[in-house]
């Protein structure tokens, strides 16, 4: 029983919850068993409590006994990206300087997980702040992919990924500020979406690139993820940004799944030198497959998509620099040196030199410099100028379009260290999700096959303007039942057993 549940997905999960056939606590114990059993290898999670996660299915099924009526994720287990505030369980971001740290509040995200019935089996790992493509930056170590233990599960959401992958948890939490959801999902065979910006809240989120950052689903299926954008999404009043209009029907969209007449364009600037064959191969397989759906395909050119890297690494850590001023041994977690005789500023650097990886130095730097008086036109505002040309270049495609496809990644899962001492090397990971972040719109990464070189996944990426979040959900799940069809199941099953 306890290996079947784990390999169901969650709307299945769901109904066998509400029909009575399975409790919530069952369900809650196989994950919490396979999680005992993997978790060694995988390492995808910074905290996991049984007990409490047990006392949180035995209330729904309680709630379920006493005839309440509970939305359809109830019962559901779900890992949660370790930067998301909760008040029962540490909040690290996987940073030292958050070590221990217990937030005083929930953010709208967790509340809305609790309200809607899912049940929390923990805090994923994830790259410090959210900063960096492969979950090495993570303070407590590396999390593994469950396809090759030796390769990275991507970043920054990559214990939640990893934890999915594993089947450890049906669903998960992530943040996509420029393609740690799209990213992690693409190179471990999952389905995972950014939300519109604004779309899902950032209450309660650990601040990285503010203007940028974005919860999202991850999910083995695309239904899956759309049930959860559902659960968690919509107007927050304590996020100004937050959008005051209703979700795009994605659980709709998602159970429709059809493409036919639709117009996809293919982005010209995303394929060729520096790509993958493997991953080229894929994507212009799942290409043909949407033209043999129905679909009209064409090729878009998105002139200034090729500027959207510098101008992201100018963006975000200008942000970061700024949010990440709060950390400073006064108020939360980690403070060095504070031994009566060290003035509160030196304590504040002692305490942020020990706190701090590496890459998050490394940002704050550069976007402390990007922004200081005498350079800040010339980078920052410059950044910002080359992103409104890429929301033009969206807007112009969109004319043509309804939909933009592009790989998710430009290479598949690269070994855990490889690209560790080489920061230009890892950002290039997103080079195709950051445009999506830069102007705000939807954009999801379905599983489209294994890379012949390696036999790892390649996630094909579907971006849609502000607001249209369902349409990629349609797309996907088109693309989704087809490759399923070919394959006779889903791609994750083709996974080494763990
Ligand atoms: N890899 C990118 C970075 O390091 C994106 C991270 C993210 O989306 N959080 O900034």
């Amino acid at each position: 029983m306890s290996a079947d549940i784990i390999k169901k997905t969650a709307a299945e999960l769901a109904g066998l919850i509400s029909s009575g056939e399975a409790s919530a606590v069952e369900v809650a114990q196989a994950h919490l068993d396979r999680i005992a059993a993997v978790e060694d290898s995988v390492k995808a999670f910074t905290h996991v409590d049984p007990e409490a996660t047990l006392a949180q299915a035995r209330t729904v099924d309680e709630r379920r006994a006493a005839g309440e009526a509970l939305g359809p994720l109830a019962g559901v287990p779900i890992a949660h990206k370790d930067v998301f505030t909760t008040t029962d369980m540490p909040t690290t971001a996987s940073s030292k300087i958050l070590e221990g740290w217990r937030p005083p509040y929930d953010a709208t995200v967790t509340r809305r997980l609790r309200e809607a019935g899912l049940v929390i089996l923990g805090k994923t790992n994830m790259d410090e702040f959210a900063m960096g493509s492969s979950t090495e930056n993570s303070a407590f170590g590396p999390t593994h992919n469950p396809w090759d233990l030796n390769k990275i599960p991507g970043g920054s959401s990559g214990g939640s990924s990893a934890a999915v992958a594993a089947y450890e948890a049906p669903l998960a939490t992530g943040t996509d500020t420029g393609g740690s959801i799209r990213q992690p999902a693409a190179v471990t065979g999952l389905v995972g979406m950014k939300p519109t910006y604004g779309g899902s809240s950032r209450y309660g989120l650990i601040a990285f690139a503010s203007s940028l950052d974005t919860p999202g689903p991850l999910a083995r299926t695309v239904l899956d993820a759309a049930l959860l954008h559902e659960a968690f999404s919509g107007h927050d009043p304590m996020d100004s940004t937050s959008i005051d209009q209703p979700v795009p029907p994605v659980v709709e969209a998602a159970r429709r799944g059809e493409v036919g007449g639709l117009r996809v364009g293919v982005v010209k600037e995303f394929g060729g030198e520096g790509y993958q064959p493997g991953v080229l191969a894929r994507f212009h397989e799942a290409v043909e497959l949407l033209e043999s759906l129905g679909a009209k395909v064409v090729e878009v050119s998105c002139p200034h998509f090729t500027y959207a890297l510098p101008a992201y690494y100018l963006i975000a850590p200008s942000e970061c620099s700024s949010n990440l001023a709060r950390f400073d041994g006064m108020r939360y977690g980690l403070r060095v040196g504070d031994d009566q005789t060290r003035s509160a500023e030196e304590v504040m650097a002692l305490t942020r030199a020990e706190g701090f990886g590496p890459e998050v130095k490394r940002r704050i730097m550069l976007g402390t410099y990007a922004l200081s008086s005498g350079y800040y036109d010339a980078y920052y505002g410059k950044a910002q100028q080359v992103r409104t040309l890429i929301a033009r270049d969206f807007d112009a495609a969109f004319e043509q379009v309804d939909v933009l496809v592009s790989p998710t990644t430009p290479t598949t899962a690269f070994p855990i260290g490889e690209r560790a001492d080489d920061p230009m090397a890892m950002y290039l990971a997103d080079l195709c999700t950051i445009p999506s972040n830069l102007a705000g719109n939807a954009a999801i990464s379905v599983p489209c096959g294994l890379a012949d070189e390696d036999s790892l996944p390649v996630g094909l990426q579907i971006m849609a303007p502000v607001l249209a979040d369902d349409r990629v959900y349609r797309v996907g799940a088109a693309v989704e039942r087809a490759l399923q069809d070919r394959w006779g199941g889903p791609l994750l099953a083709k996974a080494p057993e763990l």
